[in-house]
């Protein structure tokens, strides 16, 4: 049986929690980790009971939406609500953290950032991680345990297959290929 690695388990995590994001410029996860335990997650979204972005639009000034609190600046809060210590935790963030968010992580006592994708890394916030020893590496999502496309796969497969199916393979061949298919959608039908 494989397991999937933890680094990847808590990068998957993050991706999900991406998914709830109500801002529409950037959907972004990130999920706070101590000793191999989630303690708290947060996506890109308004304040509780407050309007979405995905149903009024952004509230942009100087090109930022205003009216979005960060994943990362979510998680925390959640664990200073419910009374959780940071200190010594790590995170796992979609993206590179913004400088407001490298800060209050920083600031948090957190240890480590793991993140997926580049995404606008500041050289201050690479410098300002470095110079509190935080430990900052990049961990790509390899294992495709979320898989948003699935249906479009499985009808793109289906595809394929019937047009080699067209193109003069044997009964047998096309069975074989819808078979190895089913494997590895298990919804192919
Ligand atoms: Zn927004
Ligand atoms: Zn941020």
């Amino acid at each position: 049986m494989n397991r999937i690695k933890w680094d990847q388990y808590f990068m998957a995590q993050s991706h999900l929690l991406a998914l709830r994001s109500t801002c529409t410029r950037l959907t972004v996860g990130a999920t706070i980790v101590r000793d191999k335990r989630i303690i708290a997650g947060g996506y890109n979204g308004s304040i509780a009971g407050g309007t979405h972005c995905i149903d009024e639009g952004c509230y942009v000034i100087d090109n930022h939406c205003v009216r979005t609190i960060h994943a990362e600046m979510n998680a925390l809060l959640q664990c200073a609500k419910f009374g959780v210590p940071t200190e010594n935790a790590e995170i796992y963030v979609t993206h590179f953290p913004c400088l407001q968010c490298c800060k209050a992580i920083i600031q948090s006592g957190i240890k480590a950032v793991y993140y997926a994708i580049d995404y606008k890394n500041h050289p201050y916030a690479i410098e300002l991680f470095a110079g509190a020893n935080v430990d900052v590496e990049q961990v790509v999502l390899e294992e495709m345990v979320i898989d948003v496309k699935t249906k479009e796969k499985v009808e793109f497969v289906n595809q394929l297959i019937e047009k080699v199916s067209e193109m003069g393979a044997d009964d047998k061949e096309v069975k074989e290929l819808y078979e190895h298919a089913a494997t590895l959608f298990s919804t192919v039908s």
